[in-house]
């Protein structure tokens, strides 16, 4: 089918429009400190040498440095590694260069209320599983990261939680659900995605289906907390990784995809020292044959609606899945009802 042909439906024209106004988005990640309290199984910050670099923490060089982005066309920042509230400063100085973007937190301090980025706080595990998976970086066995998360972010709609599962914690997700939905916050799902090199215990093995049987019951049992979609669950639990059903747009996979596409010759992802390589992607050091990675997907799916307008099943999954992904990368963007019914 045709992109018109299927505009001609109400419903999917109107969500078209709808998620058509952010196209305008072109994002690059800066890793902002090699800091961090804890060492996470499979972190992939850890996994390589962008740790072994000398932080930049002069607000006024990320100042400066920001503008030549904004000149490179940047409009939205990830500001990631390893901690980054552990460098507020640093923070502000992007906040007040580049007002789009995300930073991506273990919750464990606080953000400044000043610093109006959309807040993901990662969440590994139950009471169980989080000290298991989560290790102080004393190699000490670490905290139950979820209360100190939601008493540190009460009432701060700058937040979405962002739960990862792995090969063992599936089941965890029932506490966390609940905790996070009486406290009024909304959550939305990862998937492990081993680094390269790196053996994990928490790598999903055969564990894929089970993933998504729980996140279908999520969305189902808290619709206004869970901010998924099924396409998202389907698309993230296949055997195959992302890049395997849809190819990847990033620098480090153009190298060697035979064609590409979407953000390819923008995104760049620059280390604590503001340096960056030529062969990036949002989520370096991991393994692209078990990439289902919620900040790859976001990219890698948004760019192939040319593989989405085949069938209206799969363009209605297309137009769920950049619905969820501004829901939970813009700060106020609301998502809608899904419109996906299955293949
Ligand atoms: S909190 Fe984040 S950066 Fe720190 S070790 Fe865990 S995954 Fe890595
Ligand atoms: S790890 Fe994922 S996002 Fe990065 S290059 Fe590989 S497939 Fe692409």
């Amino acid at each position: 089918m045709s992109l018109t042909a299927l505009l001609e439906v109400p419903e999917l024209e109107a969500r078209y429009k709808k998620v058509k106004k952010f196209f305008f988005l072109r994002e690059s990640a800066y890793d902002v400190t090699s800091a961090c309290q804890l060492r996470c199984d499979g972190c992939y910050y850890f996994a390589g040498e962008r740790s072994a670099v000398r932080d930049n923490r002069d607000p006024a060089r990320w100042r400066a440095f920001l503008e030549g982005e904004k000149g490179r066309g940047i409009t939205y920042v990830n500001l990631a590694g390893a901690e980054p509230a552990l460098r507020p400063e640093v923070l502000r100085a992007c906040h007040q260069t580049i007002p789009l973007g995300t930073v991506f937190t273990n919750g464990l301090k606080k953000i400044d209320a000043d610093i109006r980025y959309r807040i993901h706080i990662s969440v590994w595990g139950d009471a169980t599983g989080d000290p298991k998976y989560r290790r102080y970086a004393s190699g000490k066995e670490g905290p139950y990261c979820l209360p100190l998360q939601l008493e540190n972010y009460k009432n701060d709609d700058r937040v979405i939680f962002v739960y990862t599962f792995n090969n063992e914690n599936m089941e965890q997700v029932d506490e966390v659900l609940r905790l996070v939905h009486d406290a009024g916050h909304q959550i939305t799902f990862n998937v492990f995605s081993v680094p390269e090199r790196h053996g994990s215990m928490l790598k999903l093995k055969d564990t894929l289906a089970r993933t998504r049987e729980k996140m279908l019951e999520a969305i189902e049992r808290y619709p206004e907390t869970v901010v998924y979609s099924p396409y998202n669950a389907t698309v993230h639990t296949e055997e195959l990784s992302l890049r395997g059903q849809f190819g990847c747009p990033y620098p480090r996979a153009a190298l060697t995809e035979a064609k590409g596409f979407g953000i390819g010759k923008t995104f760049r992802n620059y280390r604590a020292d503001l340096t960056s390589d030529a062969d990036s992607c949002c989520i370096p050091h991991t393994d692209c044959a078990d990439c289902r990675h919620y900040a790859a997907g976001s990219a890698i799916v948004t760019a192939r609606l040319d593989l989405h307008t085949q069938a209206e099943s799969r363009f209605r999954g297309w137009l769920d899945y950049v619905d969820t992904y501004l829901a939970i990368w813009i700060l106020g963007y609301q998502k809608d009802k899904n419109l996906y019914r299955g293949a």
